[in-house]
């Protein structure tokens, strides 16, 4: 293969390497983001629990004075009884002691109904704490893997970056001007095999002629359709 053409081919493939790095990293910063935003979530509701706790407390809260207050209007009334006149007085007495009787059993249910519910909610709350505690565990450990895994394509990206720069100390610098003028377009398809007679760039099939001399590889040929720098894909590197 001609020494130019064998340089841009593995030029190329450095830089098809190295686009690869990023989104690799990218993609284990994304396994992290995943477990981090469960636990944001986590903590979004117990947030809102520990709210909810607090207003069925304060609604608890305002029962119990109001039961005071009732039990004060109670003791009032049964004082009353010995100021009473006639029947009439007393019948009504009676139906107000009544009346404030009924209030005071309402007033107790609703204090055992917003207990049972601040009881709910408390058990609510221990679950998302130990659900939060379990991610937050799962989220050191992923850290953990995600930092390895990072570090160990950094390292590989340096050995490629290494092995490009050495290649480029010997590169021709007007083959690597027209290998950047197609690479702004092309990207990491710049440099693209032959496969079945087409065109690995733009599948499109090439001419019997330009074939024969990508296959004789003495000369750098371009894909008469889309520009691209061929070259005939050796066979062993392909198996
Ligand atoms: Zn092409």
């Amino acid at each position: 293969m001609n020494k130019y053409l064998e340089d841009l081919v593995k030029l190329s493939k450095f830089d098809t390497q190295i686009s690869m790095f990023e989104p690799q990293i990218e993609n284990e910063k994304a396994k992290l983001a995943t477990f981090v935003e469960t636990a944001e979530a986590i903590k979004v509701s117990i947030n809102d629990t520990y709210a909810q706790i607090d207003d069925v407390k304060s609604k608890r809260t305002k029962n119990n004075i109001h039961l005071a207050e009732l039990k004060t209007k109670l003791d009032d009334i049964s004082k009353k009884h010995n100021e009473i006149q006639n029947e009439k007085e007393l019948k009504a007495l009676q139906l107000e002691e009544e009346i404030t009787k009924e209030q005071i059993a309402f007033a107790n249910e609703e204090i055992e109904r917003l207990d049972e519910i601040t009881e709910e909610k408390e058990s609510q709350l221990k679950e998302y704490q130990e659900k939060l505690a379990q991610e937050e565990e799962s989220i050191k450990d992923v850290q953990v893997a995600v930092d390895n895994q990072i570090e160990e394509i950094n390292k590989q990206r340096n050995v490629i970056y290494q092995e490009r720069s050495e290649l480029l100390e010997k590169f021709d610098n007007k083959i690597l001007t027209f290998y950047e003028k197609i690479k702004r377009w092309a990207k990491d398809t710049a440099v693209v095999p032959v496969k079945k007679q087409a065109c690995y760039g733009c599948y499109m099939k090439i001419n019997d002629k330009t074939y024969a001399e990508v296959i004789k590889s003495e000369e750098i040929i371009n894909c008469p359709h889309c520009g691209r720098i061929l070259y005939k894909e050796d066979e062993t590197v392909e198996a």
